[in-house]
């Protein structure tokens, strides 16, 4: 059972993920939630955190709280990479370390 570092339950993907995703799956009756309102329907590929895990693990939400149902919805594969895009920019902030005169700031 050594194929990999993390089991799927370690990565916090487990059999309750699998019910909750498919639970949220029903409810938004597989489609994205995201272009429904955009007034779009498009089939989803997906079960998306609406407050991001980063996020929620920063304001110190307890799992059950992450990942309910009330925070998660179906999501397209367009709009997810949308969505992970802008997650991951607002996070990366560019910081200059170096000045122009060589020396650290
Ligand atoms: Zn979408």
């Amino acid at each position: 059972m050594a194929w990999g570092a993390k089991s799927r339950h370690e990565r916090g993907y487990d059999s309750a993920w699998v019910k909750v995703r498919n639970e949220v799956m029903r409810r938004d009756c597989g489609l994205c939630q995201t272009c429904k309102r955009a007034g779009r329907t498009t089939l989803a590929h997906a079960v998306d955190h609406i407050v991001s895990k980063a996020k929620a693990e920063a304001l110190h939400w307890p799992r059950a709280k992450t990942d309910h149902p009330s925070n998660l919805e179906a999501i397209c594969n367009p709009c997810h990479l949308v969505k992970t895009e802008a997650e991951q920019g607002k996070r990366k902030r560019p910081r200059k370390v170096i000045g122009d005169d060589g020396w650290p700031l």
